[in-house]
């Protein structure tokens, strides 16, 4: 069973829906007329964007990018690159760029650093997770589900080697199965 492999659950699925539908319900009233494009990372914020839109109740469009970056999770390289692009212009549009987790922070300054050369009329950050000590980019987000402690998350979406993304929670993986 995979709840084995947790040390811990730090948040249950029942935390992690009540605070989704609150980040909605501010996200509802933030854009409130704007019709905003809300752009997913794949893969990793694809079950946080499936809950959260679904909270959002004003008009909204949708689109998916995705990012590599080169290098493991404790070893990475900083070297982020941009691998699937966006299907339409965003020029005068409001972003909202939507991730699982801010960590060091390069992938998502990677990717706002593309999407601001295409002159959006705004573009905000909303993340799952927030780990800010491990941060080595200037970048912060507009909003955020939880901050977490520096360890080695899954499950609503975050993965390890592709498995545990659909764990309903967010948990903490026990070190001895990715050490
Ligand atoms: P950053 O570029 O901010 O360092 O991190 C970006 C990516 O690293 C995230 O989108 C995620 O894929 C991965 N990542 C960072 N921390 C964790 C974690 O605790 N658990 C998992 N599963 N992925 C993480
Ligand atoms: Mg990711």
């Amino acid at each position: 069973m995979m709840e084995e492999d947790m040390k811990a659950i730090l948040y249950t699925k029942e935390e992690v829906a009540a605070r989704i539908q609150a980040m909605g319900e501010q996200l509802t009233r933030d854009y409130q007329g704007e019709l905003p494009m809300v752009v997913g990372v794949l893969r990793g914020s694809f079950i946080f964007m499936a809950d959260l839109v679904r909270c959002i109740q004003t008009p909204l469009e949708l689109d998916f990018v995705a990012a590599s970056s080169y290098g493991s999770w404790a070893v990475s390289t900083g070297k982020v690159e941009m691998r699937l692009d966006l299907e339409k212009e965003i020029m005068g549009r409001h972003v909202l760029l939507v991730e699982d987790i801010l960590d060091t922070g390069r992938t998502l300054s990677k990717l706002v650093e593309e999407l601001k050369k295409r002159h959006p009329a705004s573009l905000k950050l909303c993340v799952l997770l927030d780990k800010p000590d491990r941060r080595v980019t200037e970048i912060e987000a507009d909003y955020v589900g939880f901050t977490v402690p520096d360890e080695f998350v899954v499950g609503c979406g975050l993965d390890f080697n592709q498995k545990y993304r659909q764990l309903p929670y967010i948990g903490i993986l026990k070190p001895s199965v990715y050490e």
